[in-house]
């Protein structure tokens, strides 16, 4: 038999090859990982289809809209044993809620009815016909005056035909066919697309049968002959080839569609053909990658395939696994332990920066992730968690602080144009802003964290960012007692255009001036802090946010 060997590449490739080395594990499969080379016996590609889409389903099992239909069955089963007999409203609301209307999404009756379901069922040998049956449920609504207990034998009607849907979806064909639905439209299709079962006008209705043909026909006819007379080469892996048959335009995003490119010099297809076996790991991008909905994840790690294999799998299973889907950018935190644990291994090589590749809005970005950031992160950790559901509203469009905040450090960014728009959001457009003045502190202290650890910004006392939001809030207070709290807007206006332009004598004059008013002298901090422009900032947001800070009484008003 043949052994093929593969070698990393870039980032695409290498998400491919990390990929199909998932899948194959997955299956149970001997794979050999040995730095940058990975090889396996040809015959472990036998039925690879199968393995192809057993590794997405049982990957993302819990997320699947078949896992939506099966795992009401504790529900039924629980009620059905117990005859009814502690059924209740809240029950009935349950049951409503998962069956839904054809028009809601993620609903029994919308499922159901789904395109891509009723391709499915046509390939599943039973004597159910789910559509029909399909018309038979609805939601029960309790009529004024009627009592439960008067609807239950209706009520048992209806989840003996729900638990009959679910038994055929839990027939093994059944999960086949239809889970395989469900990968290709949330997972896989955020990779590649436009060929194979991805074509729309694909004539083969199983796409286990669809992915075969069109990835793996031919293959050992490739492998086994001797290649002598072949006349070409793979523009990724250099083996020789005897047509240029293959590309990769199947991929997103990458730029090489060459549908789309005709006007384009005539060998424009040639230069990217790539071998059989290149394209069968390309087809594996998407088992690569970790997806959260439509945002997808990979890290890069070309040195050794081995850590590669590990990160990714973590990242996945840590992400993904339980069901409820967590944050992506959580990926950090993974890449973190994983490097700590190396170099508690004493592994030798230098750890270079690590690249990070990430899918979202239908195209890729690359971040490099250093040592030095990573620190900033894992230190910053509760702050950071603490903006997970803080946010606002830009021209209709809802944006999540803790995302805004990754974006940035990824992109080497520091915080304070975040910070100077989310002070002025707040202060001109509250009812957009989901998120508290004091919550600033965050932002700022995690941007103390960056300057520090990743600028090289000089550790001066720790608690200057404590000692000005204190100052703010004191600040605030003696403009309340004088009943002139009306001033602090305007005045924060003020300080806030002489930080962002950063001018420090603007800032200081007014700021001298409203001491002035209240009879007090300017807090400590200023006097010794204004050495650079990052420490005057600093201080300078958090004393506006200090002052600009909601008391907690108003707070729960609100
Ligand atoms: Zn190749």
């Amino acid at each position: 038999m043949n052994e093929i060997t593969i070698q990393l590449g870039d980032w695409l490739f290498n998400a491919g090859v990390v990929g199909l080395v998932n899948i194959l594990l997955h299956a149970g499969d001997e794979v050999k990982l040995n730095g940058q080379e990975v090889s396996f016996n040809a015959g472990v590609l036998d039925k690879f289809e199968e393995k192809y889409f057993k590794y997405f389903i049982d990957t993302y099992e819990k997320t699947l809209a078949w896992y939506k239909v099966v795992s009401f069955e504790d529900f039924i089963k629980k009620h059905e044993e117990e005859n009814f007999e502690s059924f209740t409203e809240k029950d009935l609301e349950i049951l409503n809620q998962y069956i839904g209307s054809g028009s809601k999404s993620g609903t029994l009756k919308y499922i159901l009815t789904s395109n891509s379901h009723k391709a499915a069922y046509n390939l599943i040998t039973s004597e159910l016909d789910v559509l029909e049956l399909e018309k038979q449920i609805s939601t029960i609504k309790l009529k004024k005056n009627e009592e439960l207990k008067d609807q239950i034998p209706k009520i048992k009607d209806l989840m003996k035909k729900i638990h009959d849907i679910i038994r055929y979806y839990n027939q093994p064909d059944a999960k086949k066919y239809i889970a395989a639905k469900n990968v290709i439209y949330t997972i896989i299709n955020n990779a590649w697309n436009n060929v194979s079962f991805l074509n729309r006008q694909t004539k083969i209705p199983d796409m286990y049968e669809d992915y075969k043909i069109y990835f793996l026909q031919g293959l050992n006819d490739y492998l086994n002959d001797n290649k002598k007379e072949y006349n070409y080469s793979c523009s990724n892996c250099g083996s020789l080839m005897n047509d240029m048959n293959n590309d990769i335009a199947f991929l997103n995003a990458t730029g090489f569609d060459t549908s789309r490119k005709l006007s384009n010099v005539w060998n424009f297809n040639n230069d990217i053909a790539i071998c059989p076996v290149c394209k069968i790991v390309y087809s594996c991008v998407p088992a690569g990658f970790t997806y959260v909905y439509d945002k997808g994840i990979f890290i890069n790690q070309n040195q050794d395939i081995q850590s590669a294999v590990n990160v990714n799998q973590r990242i996945k299973s840590e992400i993904i696994d339980s069901g409820d889907v967590k944050n992506i950018w959580e990926f950090y935190r993974i890449v973190s332990e994983e490097m700590e644990r190396k170099i508690n291994e004493g592994v030798k090589y230098e750890l270079a920066d690590i690249q990070v590749v990430r899918y979202e809005n239908e195209s890729y970005r690359f971040n490099l992730l250093s040592k030095k950031m990573l620190k900033v992160l894992s230190k910053s950790t509760k702050e950071l968690n603490a903006l997970l559901k803080l946010g606002y509203k830009e021209v209709n469009t809802y944006f999540n602080i803790y995302d805004e905040v990754m974006k940035r450090l990824l992109n080497n960014e520091n915080l304070f144009l975040l910070i100077h728009k989310l002070m002025i959001q707040k202060l001109t457009k509250p009812s957009e802003s989901y998120y508290q003045m004091r919550n600033i502190n965050y932002l700022l202290e995690i941007n103390n964290n960056y300057l520090e650890g990743v600028v090289g910004m000089e550790v001066k006392e720790r608690d200057i960012l404590e000692l000005s939001k204190n100052a703010g809030y004191y600040f605030r207070k003696a403009y309340e007692e004088r009943n002139v709290e009306n001033k602090i807007n305007g005045i924060a206006y003020r300080l806030l255009n002489a930080l962002k332009t950063n001018n420090q004598h603007m800032f200081m004059d007014t700021l001298i001036n409203c001491y002035l008013y209240i009879k007090q002298s300017v807090p400590k901090v200023f006097i010794d802090g204004m050495k650079d422009d990052y420490e005057f900032k600093s201080v300078g947001y958090a004393f506006v946010a200090g002052m600009t800070s909601e008391s907690k009484k108003n707070e729960e008003n609100n």
